[in-house]
């Protein structure tokens, strides 16, 4: 057996912290400084109304929200419960992710898009005692409890609503609704009389206990419970600033349009800019003509977007209308990026930044790469190789270590690796692996093995210098839009359809969108009853229809669905979707 490639990060080792995310983001170093930055900076801004908190003004909410959550007479939640939270974007993000991390809780997030069905599995799974939520997302909260088989009176308990303006930090108050009437507030909780003196507190060993769950369906099967540590939140901070263009105090702002219930989101929006010292200007989702306003009426500098957010700027009007000249940066992750797109963008901006405010202005996109699973970010380009290197996802963070296998039918030692420069499944090994999925030993022993290293599903090639290109996937996950499809979730809804026997889906390529669509194969339970081309087209109109009021948006069936004789399986019955991959292609290209 020969010994493993094992290719290391070229950046420079740094240290790994042992304490909590609040610990090491908001603790008081001094009476001015709160995480080592002074208190008054400006850490989150609402983009609609412009209501602003500082660091010093974070802490103590969050503080409060954290006693309140383990004192007030109606909430029951000790150190180590799991809270769901269920919200778009807002400010109230970092005071209730905060003030649950305060109070010792785990936090899992829900994308707000869900259907009841689909909020139901995450709550029942993450054994989650309370549930918070936006406004807008009550009714669906309600619902997925009576999906339960809970009654009203047992779990209305069990619900905070948050986001009602932001009296709590001098923006405007709005009235609950009829329908809120008994339930507990973020607004009511932030009024009780206390505040817990410290943060719980995670040192030492405890720093690998588990902060926040988000979901992923990882190589397989349907979303699962993905154990984020504290220490893994901290490292992967650190290790993305050293390598991410340094950012200035009083100078920089982020905007936050990505959804914070993605891994990619929570980390780069909630965290990371508090370790930079530079405000985060939060969007409730994206919207081209608000993100080009917000860009100049807020001077961002450094937008976090997924690909498609590049198309609408290549053909979007309002690029025009507004002045974009602060923006120096945008990183997209979570889906892969063409580097035509890159290209398109950048000329558009720097041909129209010579007659806008700063016409010197740096402009850069780049990439990064990671998984839920990697917390996320394991790879990124510096700015430096932005042009060199376009559409490669970068260089391996540091603390990180990498390999690209072939072959692991052999088992672990006995791996077979690619030759320098030839593609492989990347593997990777550090301190922002996640600590397993919840109650899933198996899923987690099949994607950790016992010496450490992560198995992405992702193929990569790595060049002589050290940067790395994803260029196929091994795993089923389908991504629309940056948002995980699982299909084996999709399949088993379809199998609940009374017409149909069998089903498959796969990803299908939009150049037009820059994202990938979810497609269906579909076997119909009595194939007799479609006698033309015309009926089996109409069946899967219909049966992509009927999906839509079964799973949140980002699943829906917009690939197409095509009804067939027979599924492709292995002789183990495993659905060879290579062989619909290529189905797939020929049909669309004939279209
Ligand atoms: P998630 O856990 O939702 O972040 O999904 C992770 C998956 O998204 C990865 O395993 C990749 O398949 C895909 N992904 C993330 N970033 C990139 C990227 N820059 N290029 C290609 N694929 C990516």
């Amino acid at each position: 057996v020969m010994a493993p490639r094992i290719y290391t990060s070229s950046v420079p080792p740094i240290p790994i912290f042992e304490q909590s995310i609040f610990t090491r983001l908001l603790s008081q170093d001094s009476p001015s400084l709160i995480g080592g930055q002074p208190g008054n900076n400006v850490a989150f801004i609402d983009a609609g109304t412009a209501t602003q908190i500082t660091r010093a003004q974070l802490r103590s909410l969050a503080l409060t929200f954290g006693y309140a959550l383990r004192t007030h007479p109606r909430t029951n939640v000790k150190r180590g419960d799991t809270i769901l939270l269920y919200s778009p974007n807002s400010l109230a993000w970092p005071v209730v992710v905060f003030g649950s991390i305060a109070a010792g809780l785990k936090c899992t997030f829900a994308n707000s898009a869900y259907t009841a069905t689909e909020l139901a599995h995450q709550y029942r799974d993450s054994r989650a005692k309370m549930v918070m939520t936006s406004p807008e997302g009550l009714a669906i909260v309600r619902d997925m409890f009576k999906a339960l088989g809970l009654s009203r009176a047992e779990t209305d308990s069990r619900i905070i609503v948050i986001g009602h303006g932001f009296a709590w930090a001098g923006g405007p108050t709005v009235s609950p609704k009829a329908e809120e009437a008994g339930l507990l507030t973020l607004d009511e909780l932030l009024k009780v009389q206390g505040s817990l003196q410290q943060e719980e507190k995670f040192d030492g060993k405890l720093a690998k206990e588990t902060a926040f769950l988000c979901y992923s369906s990882g190589t397989t099967g349907k979303p699962k419970g993905v154990e984020t540590t504290h220490q893994n939140v901290t490292s992967v901070i650190d290790s993305v600033k050293v390598t991410f263009p340094p950012m200035r105090y009083e100078v920089d702002r982020i905007l936050a349009t990505l959804p914070m219930y993605h891994i990619y989101g929570a980390v780069k929006l909630l965290f990371f800019p508090l370790l930079c010292g530079v405000p985060c200007v939060i969007m409730p989702r994206f919207d081209p003509e608000l993100f080009c306003a917000n860009i100049e009426k807020y001077k961002i500098s450094v937008a976090l977007i997924v690909p498609p957010v590049l198309v609408v700027l290549t053909r979007f009007p309002a690029v025009d209308k507004y002045d974009l000249s602060t923006l120096r940066f945008m990183l997209s992750g979570a889906a892969p990026l063409g580097a035509d797109l890159v290209k398109q963008v950048t000329t558009r901006i720097l041909t129209k930044r010579k007659k806008e405010a700063n016409p010197d202005n740096e402009f850069h996109i780049c990439q990064g790469y990671g998984l839920t699973e990697t917390s996320p970010t394991t790879h990124l380009l510096p700015t430096k190789d932005s042009t060199r290197k376009v559409g490669s996802i970068g260089i391996l963070l540091a603390n990180l270590e990498a390999r690209l296998v072939v072959d692991d039918e052999g088992g672990p030692g006995k791996e077979i690796e690619a030759p320098e420069g030839e593609r492989g499944e990347l593997w990777v090994r550090g301190p922002t692996i996640m600590k397993g999925y919840l109650n899933n030993p198996s899923a987690t022993t099949n994607s950790i093995t016992p010496d450490g290293w992560f198995k992405t599903g992702d193929i990569a090639i790595r060049d002589k210098e050290g940067f790395y290109y994803i260029v196929d996937r091994r795993k089923e996950l389908i991504k629309y839009k940056g948002f995980q499809v699982p299909p084996a979730e999709l399949e088993s809804i379809l199998l609940s359809h009374p017409d149909i026997a069998d089903s498959a889906v796969i990803g299908v390529d939009s150049v037009k969108e820059a994202t990938e669509l979810p497609r269906a194969y579909v076997v119909h339970a009595k194939p007799d009853t479609l006698k033309t081309e015309a009926d089996k087209e109409a069946f899967g109109r219909g049966v992509a229809k009927w999906m839509e009021t079964k799973v949140a948006k980002h699943k829906f069936l917009r690939g197409g669905v095509v009804v067939i004789d027979v599924v492709p399986k292995s002789a183990a019955g495993k659905i060879l979707r290579r062989e619909l991959r290529e189905r797939a292609k020929k049909e669309l290209a004939v279209k």
